[in-house]
């Protein structure tokens, strides 16, 4: 998400370092390149010069002497205008004053709305709320078992409803979605998301189907389901569905593929409604609300560690991780099967590559983001079949495992007996640096790691 921006902006701001002062051609050299790595993230041609305009002219405004050099006075700027671009603060998400609450959720055919359907539903879940699914598809009916599918998986009410044989498409679509409105009421259901029939461009039909269930429903949120991929194309139907109903928010679906960014930066420019949440992935919980300022923290090369420890702690076991922490610094040191655990549970916060570039690019951490390109996820599969492949005795005193035990080990495992040895390896040199950060003088050496 956003690396390609991210690494050309920083580009542009690499080049800046060293310069004494901000001067008209540094400002227009810098200017060139941050309009350039906009475009070809594609960013709106509209959005990317206005931004560009932005930072422009508070560069030149900041021109006069000020702490930060020339590169940093840019950074913060465009920073700052990135943030004012996207909003400043996480969008609320609105509800009915009396339940239930409609979502009516809007986009075209592919573009995520069913899976976003679901991971909704499942977030509200999580908050406390009861939500109740709809598809009002009666156009495809594998559309409406899909629906039926991901409800069952998260544990939703889903209004079902029958198709009369007979009856207008767009009859049928505005009985189901009223039938259950009146379910979810029924139920005790607070929200009630309506999952609608997507097209592969707009057409009248769907645009007149939508106006009527908006009118029908009266919606507190009606959310625009935008596939990040196909970038423009996202924001010019995003601004025909603003056109005609007015969206609420729109949420930007495979934020977790190659898109360029582009669209999440120009999206809330054109339709004036806010980002509200992200899909990155196909799993239900692979969803999170839009935090602007965090956002813009990834495209800057800063990280996202606010996300990182929110999924830490709604994740990891936190009695298991200070147990480890406890004996890793301890004396004794850690065995291998506590070394395993803690793979199981860093495994818990996602792949390897997506904790990695979550890290800022610069400090103690400086490299690891762009080195997630190359990690191996099946690595960390290969350690873990290693260590299951010791048996209880070996996993407490790695001490005991001799070359025969090596060479079973790395049999058992379907690995080479230097993968072995490397791990055994590893495992003492971690064990000793904690041993080394526990005892005496452990404070400065831990300070030097983080320094
Ligand atoms: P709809 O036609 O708009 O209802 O789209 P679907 O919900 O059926 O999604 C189309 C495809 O996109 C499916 O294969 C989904 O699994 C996939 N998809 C949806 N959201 C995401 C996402 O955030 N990340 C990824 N990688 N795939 C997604």
């Amino acid at each position: 998400m956003f690396e390609n921006l991210s690494d050309k902006l920083q580009r542009s701001f690499k080049n800046l370092r060293g310069q004494g002062a901000i001067t008209d051609e540094n400002i227009s050299d810098a200017m060139r390149e941050i309009r350039l790595a906009l475009l070809e993230s594609d960013v709106n041609l509209d959005v990317a010069t206005n931004l560009v305009e932005q930072i422009r002219a508070k560069a030149m405004g900041s021109q006069i002497a000020t702490a930060l050099s020339p590169s940093e006075q840019i950074v913060k700027i465009v920073h700052d205008e990135l943030v004012a671009l996207l909003g400043k603060d996480i969008a609320k998400f609105k509800t009915a004053s009396q339940p239930p609450s409609v979502i009516l959720m809007a986009g075209l055919q592919g573009s995520g709305k069913t899976t976003t359907s679901g991971k909704l539903a499942a977030w509200l879940k999580k908050g406390g709320h009861r939500p109740m699914l709809v598809s009002v598809d009666v156009y495809r009916p594998a559309a409406r078992e899909q629906l039926a599918i991901v409800a069952r998986s998260i544990n939703a009410s889903l209004y079902e409803g029958k198709l009369i044989d007979g009856e207008a498409a767009t009859d049928s679509v505005l009985r189901l979605a009223k039938e259950a409105k009146r379910d979810a009421a029924n139920f005790g259901c607070d929200i009630l998301i309506v999952d609608t029939a997507g097209r592969l461009g707009i057409d009248q039909v769907l645009m007149d189907e939508m106006a009527r269930l908006k009118a029908l429903l009266n919606p507190s949120e009606i959310l625009f389901v935008a596939d990040a991929m196909t970038g423009q194309d996202a924001v010019k139907s995003a601004k025909a569905f603003n056109d005609l109903l007015t969206i609420t928010g729109a949420v930007l679906t495979k934020m977790d593929g190659d898109a360029r960014g582009g669209a999440a930066l120009s999206i809330r420019q054109i339709t004036g409604a806010p980002i509200k949440f992200i899909g990155t992935g196909e799993k239900p919980d692979a969803f999170e609300p839009f935090h602007p300022d965090r956002i813009v923290s990834r495209i800057m090369g800063m990280g996202d560690i606010a996300t990182l420890l929110e999924r830490a702690e709604e994740k990891l076991d936190r009695g298991k991780a200070e147990s480890f922490a406890k004996k890793a610094l301890s004396g004794d040191g850690f065995s291998l099967e506590d070394f395993r655990e803690q793979l199981r549970q860093i495994k818990k916060l996602g792949s390897m590559k997506s904790i990695m570039k979550m890290l800022p690019s610069v400090g103690p951490f400086a490299g690891m983001a762009q080195a997630a390109e190359n990690v191996d996820e099946k690595q960390f599969g290969r350690v873990e079949a290693i260590i299951n492949s010791m048996t209880n005795k070996e996993r407490r005193n790695s001490d005991i495992i001799n070359g025969p035990r090596r060479k079973r080990i790395a049999a058992g495992s379907g690995t080479t007996v230097q993968e072995v040895n490397n791990l055994l390896r590893q495992h003492a040199q971690m064990s000793k640096m904690f041993k080394t950060m526990g005892g005496g003088g452990g404070m400065k050496q831990q300070q030097r790691l983080m320094a």
